[in-house]
């Protein structure tokens, strides 16, 4: 299935969900539609026209102002208060970095940002990959998702990145607006 065919549908999907309470967006994944609800009681089926239906529970939506900011974990989809893109400044979504530059030379881009710096026309899926002819990936061009340590002090390795941190960043939103 391709980002066109899922992007058709994913349309659908809004049209038919669109008065379900807790929905906060939708999504498109690896041959799927991700729907972000705002707790895990929001009831969805498991697929829509064949095509399965990924839940993301993104939280409640609050004020900031009195919420103290949760220890950075991977199990939420907080991030860090460092993370954010150097160029548009978006906060709370998937960045990548330099693979091969001094950390304190790094610079975070979002998607929209990476394929500009990289002069990139590509389609990146909400899990942060596209297709190339090699197969699908999450590198834009010389750059590779940003995963900082839980200690937030550094980034992992393109290759030794925990799963739980692979995880986290998968399900970060791509933009700001998932819808
Ligand atoms: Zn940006």
């Amino acid at each position: 299935m391709n980002i066109e065919q899922l992007k058709e549908i994913k349309k659908r999907v809004k049209e038919a969900f669109k008065d379900v309470k807790g929905i906060a967006g939708f999504g498109i994944g690896d041959n799927r539609i991700r729907i972000y609800v705002l707790n895990e009681s929001v009831e969805l089926p498991v697929e829509f026209e064949g095509v399965p239906l990924e839940p993301v529970v993104t939280g409640e939506i609050r004020c900031l102002e009195n919420v103290k900011p949760a220890p950075f974990t991977y199990t939420n989809l907080q991030t860090p208060e460092r993370y954010g893109c150097a160029k548009c400044e978006a906060k709370g979504v998937k960045l990548w970095r330099q693979w091969n530059t001094f950390l304190e030379h790094i610079e975070l881009l979002c998607v929209d940002c990476a394929i500009k710096d990289q002069c990139k026309e590509i389609t990146v899926n909400e899990d942060g990959r596209h297709e190339t002819y090699m197969g699908m990936t999450d590198q834009i061009g010389n750059l590779v998702p940003a995963v900082p340590d839980l200690e937030n002090e550094t980034f992992w390795g393109y290759t030794s990145v925990p799963e739980a941190g692979v995880q986290w960043w998968k399900h970060l939103p791509l933009r700001a607006e998932p819808v």
